[in-house]
């Protein structure tokens, strides 16, 4: 299973930095519409002066067109060829028309008289008829219209009944005119219109109408660029027409009858535009640099954030699981573990609560070292890994000990094949620092719901399994039941209590004589742990024997019987002394280095030393084993092979090792007096030990029977009840002088008869 904290960090990261971002780019979005938004006002603000500068221009221009008028209407002749009856054409061809065309280049002059109707037209100095002119003068009526009405205006009545007119006397012109513009031969132009009046500043006269003087200037060539340098716009045409084009600078032209006939275009003068275009690479050189600089930024903030993550991810991930072998922890299994529970219910199957321990671990740890024992626990959670399905939890929850969740089994059996399946694996040995390990593995099985549905009863209840299949004899299964609480109950009791005892240096050490095979001679003596609780009573060594190997307490135990064995021989110098070494004891890597000092401290002879070990030694067919052996033997101590004849089998270990003595199981005694063949298997294994050159002694000697059956084979030594029973030490003496009291001809006689 895989925690994606990665994801999380992700997450976390998006929320901070996308915001972050959006606000960076807003930021820059904002700026550049700001700037477009500006240089635009500034591009229109300068449009509209322009427009002014124009507007102000094309008025002067309308008012020299006045001021050229000015000369021939404002003229006595004029004045007088205009009144309806001495009007003359002639004249007024002669002296407005041509004059006007050939000094002022004036494109069409039109004469309207005093009735409104025209009276005379000329086009480029070229008399036309004066109806011709009738289209201009109705579109400029209006110019026309104030102009005769401003003039009747200035009339003032007098006294006498007649009026005076008063002529305007400041400004650019005297004269009374309307200026506009007018379309002229499809183009546009300027108007004028002036009236037309004597040349005296003051006159009386009839209150009546004026002629007009009508001049029509073309907005073209000289004209424009005119225009275009005193209004110091670019690139100035005149269009007519009513559609103007949207984007250009524009300036609308009316007829005075207030229709849009025409526009003035230039090339405007855009200064945002021109700064826009000036400022407009940096601008997009910095926000390019902020926003590669965010990206940066982003992306360093991002990658430091998943790196975040994954450390995060890695740290809870080691929280969760074991770091040598990858597996799972105590505390990922317990939360997988109460899932499991409480999403339980009858149709999800049964749960199997699974403990695993590898056998003897400890000693391939004492023997081969950390490293080694660190390989072994790899190798066994590899292997497991591999058999373990998909939906399982597997953990390693301490040193050597494993522990398995199934969820959803069908039945008991069904688990069972699993844990079949282990074991099996586990047949094949492990290939460990050099050498093949056999490596098996005790396992314990409790059931939800049938054991319990709470995860500590089902805990407590794999483990009282896994005892109990050590117990057994390690490298099997157990599932857990009801009667192994009550012995589970008595060994943790006695554990406890043995504990104590030894703190409290309540244990004591018994001896055995072990006499020559007449009975009279005391040879050596066997030390036998003695433990009396006090609430227990006596409990005998082949109990709490294996529970101090299981506690790991028997290397104390062993030291203390050696001790405790050694000072007491000591009052019995000339006997030798043999005292038993449990398998784990004996494989314990500190064993020769606690014998030789142990003796060194009592100062004990070690040829009177003899130790006594069981075939069981050799059970993991280590190497090591032997090689202790012969340490032991070198530093001049013997060593027995107890119990001889029962367990695996044996002749093998004597043809490998050269044991001094061979102890003959008790059973092979008691077997003498109701087995037919008891007797010549006996002879058999004695003379055996003969041949290898070993001492033989026989034990568990119960009766004088026995003693004598004994006494007509080859062999060496007899121990048992019937000579004597393991007595405490200061009665060792006695029983050596009872025994050789025994030795008078008499008894002798009756034993060997
Ligand atoms: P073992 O080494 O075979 O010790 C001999 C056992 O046989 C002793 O039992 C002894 O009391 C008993 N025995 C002696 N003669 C007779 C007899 O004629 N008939 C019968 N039925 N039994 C006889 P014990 O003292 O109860 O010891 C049992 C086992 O406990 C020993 O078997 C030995 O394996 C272990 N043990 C005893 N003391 C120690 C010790 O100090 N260290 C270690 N490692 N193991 C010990
Ligand atoms: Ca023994
Ligand atoms: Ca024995």
């Amino acid at each position: 299973m895989t925690i994606n904290k990665t994801d999380n960090g992700a997450r976390l990261a998006n929320t901070i930095l996308f915001p972050v971002v959006g606000l960076v780019l807003l930021a820059i979005a904002f700026s550049v519409a700001l700037i477009a938004y500006t240089s635009r006002s500034a591009d229109h603000a300068a449009m509209e002066s322009e427009r002014q500068l124009l507007r102000g221009s094309t008025q002067l221009q309308l008012e020299i067109l006045a001021k050229e008028q000015e000369g021939a209407a404002v003229w006595d002749l004029a004045d007088y060829y205009t009144r309806p009856l001495s009007a003359s054409t002639q004249w007024l061809d002669a002296n407005l028309g041509r004059w006007l065309y050939t000094n002022h280049g004036h494109d069409q002059t039109v004469v309207v008289g005093e009735t409104g109707e025209p009276i005379y037209n000329a086009l480029r100095g070229q008399q036309l008829s004066p109806d011709a002119s009738r289209e201009l003068i109705s579109s400029i009526w209006p110019l026309i219209a104030r102009t005769r009405a401003k003039f009747i205006t200035r009339f003032r009545p007098l006294p006498s009944g007649l009026f005076v007119i008063e002529r305007p006397l400041n400004g650019f012109t005297r004269s009374i005119h309307e200026t506009g513009f007018a379309l002229h031969e499809g183009e546009l132009a300027f108007v004028s219109v002036t009236a037309i009046s004597p040349e005296l500043k003051q006159f009386v006269a009839n209150r009546r109408p004026p002629a007009v003087l009508v001049s029509v200037k073309k907005l073209e060539g000289s004209r424009l660029s005119a225009l275009e340098t005193r209004s110091g716009v670019d690139g100035l045409s005149a269009s007519p027409g009513a559609d103007r084009p949207g984007a250009t600078a524009t300036f609308d032209l009316r007829s005075p009858l207030g229709m849009p006939i025409g526009y003035l275009t230039w090339t405007a003068n855009k200064p945002g535009t021109k700064i826009l275009s000036g400022v407009g690479p940096m601008l997009f050189f910095l926000a390019a640099t902020i926003a590669g600089l965010t990206s940066v930024v982003l992306f360093y903030t991002r990658q430091n954030t998943r790196r975040l993550a994954e450390s995060e991810a890695r740290a809870q991930h080691a929280a969760l699981h074991d770091s040598l072998t990858g597996l799972a922890n105590r505390d990922f299994f317990a939360d997988r573990f109460h899932d499991e529970l409480t999403r339980w219910d009858a149709d999800k199957g049964l749960i199997g609560v699974i403990y695993i321990d590898l056998d003897h671990f400890k000693d391939i740890n004492d023997t081969l070292g950390h490293a080694a024992g660190d390989e072994v626990i790899r190798e066994a959670a590899r292997r497991l890994r591999v058999l373990v399905p998909d939906e399982a939890t597997l953990a390693r929850i301490s040193g050597d000990e494993f522990a398995l969740l199934l969820p959803g089994y069908a039945s008991r059996t069904a688990i069972e094949h699993v844990l079949r399946r282990i074991q099996d694996r586990f047949a094949i040995p492990m290939y460990i620092s050099g050498t093949h390990l056999h490596v098996s593995l005790s396992v314990g099985a409790a059931i939800a719901p049938e054991d319990s549905l709470s995860m500590g009863e089902l805990l407590r209840k794999a483990d009282i399994a896994l005892y109990s299949a050590k117990g057994a004899g390690r490298g099997r299964w157990a599932f857990f039941d009801e009667s192994m609480e009550e012995h589970v109950r008595t060994r943790e009791n006695l554990a406890h209590a043995l504990r104590e005892a030894i703190g409290q240096d309540r244990l004591t050490v018994v001896y055995q004589p072990q006499t020559t095979i007449d009975g009279a001679t005391v040879l050596s003596v066997e030390a036998l742990l003695r433990w009396t609780d006090p609430k227990m009573g006596p409990v005998s060594p082949s109990v709490f024997v294996p529970i101090a190997e299981e506690i790991g307490l028997i290397n104390e135990l062993g030291l203390y019987v050696l001790r405790k064995a050694c000072q007491d021989a000591a009052a019995w110098p000339h006997l030798g002394l043999a005292v038993n070494v449990s398998p784990s004891q004996f494989r314990h890597p500190r064993f020769i280095d606690d014998l030789r000092e142990t003796l060194k401290a009592c100062e004990f002879e070690p040829t009177r030393l003899e130790i006594e070990v069981t075939e069981t030694v050799f059970a993991d067919n280590d190497s090591n084993i032997l090689s202790t052996l012969k340490q032991v033997q070198e530093m001049g101590i013997r060593v027995a092979l107890d119990d001889f004849g029962v367990g695996y089998s044996s002749l093998s270990y004597l043809r490998r090792f050269p044991f001094d003595t061979l102890k003959i199981d008790r059973s092979f005694i008691a077997d003498l007096e109701v087995a037919p063949h008891a007797h010549s298997i006996l002879s058999t294994i004695i003379d055996l030990g003969e041949a290898l050159g070993m001492k033989v002694v026989a034990e568990g000697i119960e009766t004088r029977q026995q003693a004598a059956i004994l006494q007509r084979t080859n062999c060496d030594r007899l121990q048992g009840f019937y000579l004597s029973r393991p007595v405490p030490p200061d009665s060792v003496p006695a029983t050596e002088a009872r025994l050789a009291a025994d030795r008078e001809p008499s008894a002798a006689i009756s034993l060997s008869a």
